[in-house]
């Protein structure tokens, strides 16, 4: 299993190298962060053996435990982040807070808030991605942004996350409907990067460099439309269970 996921680790890396070439960015300007959701930390610990450090989890304890019993097999984390990326209920800001490294699915006002509350408590500052939903599907989180008319209440809501001093904003991310072609999620990529560009217009202040975007069908497209993150699982560690 640990050379398949290295060979698999370094084939997503020259292909994020080879996107960004192909818009005249620099490869090391995007960062891959590789999704250990579902997966046991025996997998995880292949995943670092291979040279992985950003580590996206979906759900808070699942990722805690992992981080405890990776510690406990005596696995050396000092150089490893780990993202939160999937939706975080109000009442598990404090996990986030004292646990995670950086925050991709800020999608509520009312969770920023919960999360500086947290963030302060720990003396700490938790950098986070706004989450915003590009496509209006109803099953997709992040703060309506599918057309103009979001304006108006998307800078009210950036407004208050930029209220919260324990809270640092350094960008948007998104997910995309699923498509079989991965040029169609092209689109909903393009809104994202407007929407950071607008926002960079309105809060020049604020921190707008990443934008988390692409997984493992369509993360070249994603490099192409700007994304400095990717978060990618299945091409790398296989399918869930
Ligand atoms: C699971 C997940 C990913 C990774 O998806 P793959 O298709 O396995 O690469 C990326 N982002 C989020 C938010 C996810 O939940």
């Amino acid at each position: 299993m640990e050379a398949l996921i290295r060979e698999r680790f370094e084939q997503v890396l020259e292909k994020m190298a080879k996107a960004a070439q192909s818009v005249g960015r620099n490869p090391e300007e995007v960062q891959l962060v590789v999704v250990t959701k579902t997966h046991p930390p025996e997998t995880v610990y292949a995943a670092l053996a291979a040279g992985a450090r950003l580590l996206g989890e979906n759900y808070a304890e699942e990722g805690v435990e992992k981080m405890q019993t990776l510690a406990a097999m005596g696995v050396n984390l000092t150089s490893v982040k780990w993202h939160m990326i999937g939706h975080v209920q109000s009442r598990k800001a404090g996990l986030i807070a004292q646990y995670f490294d950086l925050l991709h699915s800020l999608d509520s006002v009312k969770l920023a808030q919960r999360l500086n509350q947290f963030a302060g408590e720990h003396h700490r500052t938790v950098p986070a991605f706004l989450q915003l939903n590009v496509s209006g599907e109803g099953s997709k989180s992040g703060l309506p942004a599918w057309d103009d008319s979001h304006q108006n209440s998307l800078l009210e809501a950036v407004t208050e996350i930029l209220n919260c001093p324990h809270l640092h904003l350094q960008g948007l991310m998104t997910l995309p409907p699923f498509f079989d072609d991965p040029e169609a999620a092209r689109a909903y990529f393009r809104k994202l990067r407007g929407w950071r560009d607008f926002f960079a217009r309105r809060f020049p202040q604020a921190g707008w460099d990443h934008l988390s975007m692409g997984m493992s069908g369509d993360f070249e497209v994603a490099i192409q439309e700007g994304a400095t993150l990717v978060r990618v699982g299945t091409a790398i560690l296989g399918v869930r269970a």
